[in-house]
């Protein structure tokens, strides 16, 4: 297949490699003109995009990849697919997709979890809104990128299974680490803490499989100096965007509000900026009620 990639940083560079690597024909574009391996380079998004069949975006935010969609769109092939990887607002999801049908194209919204070793492993999950013949012409390049793709309905329903994911994993990952704090308080072994927790009804993909104490449970950024793994930054950016659509729809969030608050005074005033999110445990350790 002939595909157009936009934005090769940290998540989109290693996955447009994974797709020349298994035979397809891929032309990439990035404003800061970094490659990716086995990927042509274009001179300008438009080159990229021209001749492709599926135009894949990986942008860092809606308005970023609103501009982007109003300079291709434009010379897209009839029919082709934009195919946006992003993790943007909804609401510029749904946007980009009116715009590309009312271009002739087929739209998609398919942010990823996984992080930057699913995206250089070939392991991302892709939460996609969209059209499902869209969704069938991108399904072989799922399989190459990732290991699994969910179909979940209209455009922007990608984006908006994406945030409402990291509100939950935003506000366990809290609970975890406060919980842990708690308990040391109290005397309690962190191990006997993870022993009863990971077994019982307080258990949660953030104790059992990314347990925030050093030494416990499955291997983890915690192991490792809270070295991301997965930014405390970009847990804040995916709560402001579940905020914003919350707000956008009246929806009433308190948890996804306070973990908003909590993210973002953990990386914008204290020691946050750059750590594993899971990296709220030493900061709950060192705190008392006040
Ligand atoms: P990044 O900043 O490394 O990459 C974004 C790239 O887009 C940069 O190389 C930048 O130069 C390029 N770019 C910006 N404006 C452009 C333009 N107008 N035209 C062409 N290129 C342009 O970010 P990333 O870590 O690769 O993340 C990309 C997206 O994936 C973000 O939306 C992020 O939220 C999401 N995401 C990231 C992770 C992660 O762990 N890094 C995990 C899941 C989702």
């Amino acid at each position: 297949m002939k595909i157009g990639f936009i934005g090769l940083g940290n998540m989109g560079g290693p996955m447009a490699a994974n797709l020349a690597a298994a035979g397809h024909e891929v032309t990439g574009f990035d404003v800061a003109g970094t490659g990716a391996e086995g990927v042509r380079v274009a001179q300008s998004a438009e080159d990229a995009a021209r001749a492709a069949e599926v135009v894949i975006t990986m942008l860092p935010n809606g308005e970023i990849l609103r501009e982007v969609a109003a300079t291709i769109h434009p010379v897209m092939k009839a029919g082709a697919v934009h195919l946006d990887c992003s993790t943007v607002d909804v609401a510029s999801a749904r946007h980009v997709a009116e715009a590309a049908t009312a271009a002739g194209l087929r739209a998609l919204d398919a942010p990823v979890s996984g992080g930057v070793g699913g995206a250089t492993g070939g392991t991302l999950t892709f939460m996609v809104g969209g059209d499902a013949s869209a969704f069938e012409t991108a399904t072989p390049l799922f399989e190459i990128m990732g290991q699994k793709a969910v179909h979940c309905g209209a455009a922007g329903n990608g984006q908006a299974a994406k945030i409402c994911n990291n509100m939950i994993l935003g506000a366990t990952m809290i609970a975890t680490c406060e919980a842990f704090a708690l308990a040391d308080k109290l005397g309690l072994e962190r191990q006997a803490m993870f022993d009863v927790v990971s077994t019982a009804s307080g258990y949660s993909w953030s104790m059992n499989a990314y347990c925030p104490a050093p030494g416990i449970g499955p291997k983890s950024p915690a192991d490792n100096g809270y070295q991301p793994g997965f930014a405390a930054d970009l847990m804040l950016k995916d709560l402001r965007l579940s905020q914003q659509a919350a707000e956008e729809v009246d929806a009433d969030t308190p948890m996804g509000r306070a973990a908003l608050e909590l993210y973002s005074q953990f990386v914008e005033q204290e020691d946050g900026a750059g750590r594993d999110f899971s990296a709220m445990l030493p900061r709950f350790e060192k705190r008392g009620r006040s």
